[in-house]
């Protein structure tokens, strides 16, 4: 029997979850027998499924719904825009395409002011890329190990986590290299300045081997996010700069996860002070309402298509539902003061609280983060760093995790699990007390944890 329209009311969540079940082909999941949740509403930093539990998304949708769910003025830009003009191609003008292009522009730091928009976070770096080979004339790319950079064929390829592809070779000209990482730093530094040091001797000679005049672009996440918010210790993005000056490359700044708030700048970088050639955005700029994406230019890397067409476009650049949202989504930030609110519950709330958290707990072997985005790394021991379960572990191995979640998940709180950390990326505009609210469903869920610690407390 079909389908009708209200089923879902009289089946209960049985009718979403077999549909679901049947016929969704699922993302980064295998698609029998993989549990999901019946979710039919949300508002403000909730959301609830067909029964009635409610969770308090510590998650923000996958690091994306800054402003939360259903906020008014978002939803009322997508209405007032789809009751006037759902859609018009890119080689048009339209109102909210142009203004918030001049928005992004107007925020964005030296002289990037020229937006190109995308659907998402992968385009954005796809075109990023093209943009810094059309430039430069060169082909080759370097990229971070433990990056994201999106599932498209490119994207996946710059990826530098073990999502990439197993079996296919990917694009050409793609070479990753080691970013800092001081919990466990690859080139055995004692400290952030000596690790910050090392990165970069090891990306000069990276560039030489590889012959700066094949390389395009060195393409960092400017903060790591779902590898494990990794923060670039001071001097770390200056000198990337640096090195890309030396040598005629393009410094291309991922910020999907990143920007728009989840530092508490508007872009990450600004918190480094440091200018990149490109940044590609997503998530944040219009809180996922309707799928939006983009590359920040600079008038440099523009100027090359001044008189020479841009090879690379899509259907839905710009699509002025999304845009509507991003408008609405910045005239919010500021309105409400958010960038002062992520800074202050950044640094007021939870900084503090997850360092008492590591003090109690000794399964916490790092704490790390800004503005509102954390991560708790954790750990068997504390000693040798080992980690709660193995990297990139799945199936039983990864069974302590799951179960850290699920005590999470129990107190009412939807966390972000990836691999051996617990990262708290809550949207941005949530109260302190539901920020504390949810902080002490991790102090609970970390006992967890600490279960399977085995090493000197
Ligand atoms: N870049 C970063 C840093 C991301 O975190 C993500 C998504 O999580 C992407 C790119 C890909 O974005 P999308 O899933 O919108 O293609």
């Amino acid at each position: 029997r079909p389908a009708e329209r209200g089923d879902a009311e009289v089946a209960g969540s049985e009718r979403i979850l077999a549909d679901d079940q049947e016929h969704v082909f699922r993302g980064w999941a295998r698609q029998v027998g993989a549990s999901s949740l019946a979710v039919v509403g949300a508002e403000g930093c909730w959301f609830w499924d067909h029964d009635g539990n409610r969770y308090l998304d510590f998650a923000s949708q996958q690091v994306n719904m800054n402003l939360g769910h259903q906020h008014p003025r978002l939803v009322a830009a997508i209405r007032e825009q789809a009751g006037r003009l759902c859609m018009v191609a890119p080689q048009f003008a339209v109102d909210v395409r142009g203004e918030l292009a001049r928005m992004i522009a107007e925020r964005a730091p030296g002289d990037l002011d020229k937006v190109f928009f995308t659907n998402g976070g992968a385009e954005a770096v796809e075109h990023a890329v093209r943009m810094a080979r059309l430039h430069t004339g060169r082909h080759k790319v370097l990229s971070c190990y433990r990056s994201y950079h999106g599932a498209t064929a490119g994207a996946l390829t710059l990826t530098g986590d073990p999502r990439r592809w197993p079996n296919e070779p990917g694009i050409p000209g793609v070479v990753h290299f080691f970013g800092p990482y001081p919990y466990r730093s690859p080139f055995h530094a004692t400290d952030e300045r000596q690790e910050c040091e090392r990165a970069l001797a090891h990306l000069v000679e990276v560039v030489q081997l590889e012959g700066p005049g094949t390389v395009a672009a060195v393409l960092v996440e400017t903060v790591v996010g779902t590898n494990g918010v990794l923060l670039p210790p001071d001097g770390y993005l200056a000198g990337l700069r640096e090195i890309c000056d030396q040598h005629g490359i393009l410094l291309v700044c991922d910020e999907v996860m990143a920007g728009f708030g989840r530092v508490g700048e508007w872009f990450a970088v600004d918190a480094w002070g440091v200018t990149p050639d490109l940044i590609a955005f997503a998530k944040g700029v219009n809180s996922g309402y309707v799928p939006l994406g983009g590359v920040v230019v600079s008038r440099r890397v523009a100027g090359t298509f001044a008189d020479r067409a841009y090879p690379g476009g899509l259907t839905y650049s710009g699509h002025p539902l999304a845009c509507a949202a991003g408008v609405a989504s910045i005239e919010v930030f500021e309105e409400d003061g958010v960038l002062d609110h992520v800074r202050r519950m950044g640094s007021e709330v939870v900084a503090p609280s997850l360092r008492a958290m590591a003090d109690r707990h000794p399964s916490v072997g790092d704490v790390r983060g800004r503005g509102l985005m954390w991560a708790l790394e954790l750990v068997r021991d504390r000693g040798t760093r080992e980690p709660l379960v193995p990297f990139n572990a799945s199936g039983p191995a990864a069974e302590p995790m799951a179960r850290v979640a699920a005590a999470c998940r129990a107190e009412g709180v939807w966390p972000f699990v990836h691999m051996n950390r617990l990262h708290v990326v809550p949207p941005l505009v949530i109260r302190e007390a539901e920020l504390r609210r949810g902080l002490a469903a991790v102090d609970v869920a970390l006992d967890v944890a600490d279960s399977y610690y085995s090493g000197t407390p």
